[in-house]
C-alpha cells in the first residue's frame, strides 16, 4: 500500500490517496490526446483506492465508452485539471493521472498502448511493453509493473 498525494494545476483540488499501485501505463489513444491536449495521457493504477480530498472539490464528467462502460471523469472546476477516472468495467481500481502527483517524475510507465494512434515522431522506449490497440489482457502490464517495483523503483 502507498500514500500519493497530488494536486490539480491551480491548486484548488489537492488530494490523497492510499491503495495499491497495480500499474502505471501511457495511452496513446486518440481520447486520451484530446483530454491530454498533448501526444498521450498516463494512467496510475490503484486498486481499492482510499481517496481524500485535502481541499477543494472536483467536478465530475461521465464519458461513454464504445464498449459500453461508463467512465466517471473527475477534475478541478477552476482550473480543468482531469485527476481521476473510474471506469464501471474496472472493479475497484481508480485510475489517477500521475502528472498530478507531487512526486510526478518518479512515475516511469511501463507500458506504452494505442501505440498505432501515436503522434508523428513518437518513438517507444527501451524496455517498455508496446500494443498497436488496448491490450488483450491487463496482466502483463500488471506483472511488469510488479517486475519494475521489485528492482526498488519507484
Ligand atoms: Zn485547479
Ligand atoms: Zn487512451
Amino acid at each position: 500500500m502507498q500514500t500519493l498525494e497530488g494536486q490539480c494545476q491551480c491548486g484548488a483540488v489537492r488530494y490523497r490517496v492510499h491503495g495499491e499501485v497495480l500499474t502505471v501505463f501511457a495511452c496513446h489513444c486518440r481520447e486520451c490526446q484530446r483530454q491530454s491536449a498533448s501526444a498521450f495521457g498516463m494512467a496510475l493504477w490503484l486498486r481499492a483506492a482510499q481517496l481524500t480530498l485535502l481541499q477543494g472539490a472536483v467536478q465530475r464528467w461521465q464519458r461513454h465508452t464504445p464498449s459500453g462502460r461508463v467512465m466517471d471523469c473527475d477534475f478541478c472546476p477552476q482550473c480543468g485539471t482531469r485527476l481521476f477516472h473510474r471506469s464501471s468495467g474496472n472493479g475497484d481500481v481508480l485510475s489517477i493521472k500521475p502528472g498530478t502527483l507531487d512526486d510526478a517524475p518518479a512515475w516511469r510507465p511501463v507500458a506504452h498502448i494505442w501505440t498505432a494512434s501515436a503522434q508523428a515522431g513518437w518513438q517507444p522506449p527501451d524496455g517498455v511493453l508496446c500494443y498497436p490497440g488496448n491490450p488483450p489482457a491487463w496482466e502483463p502490464l500488471l506483472q511488469a509493473w510488479r517486475a519494475y517495483a521489485a528492482c526498488g523503483q519507484p
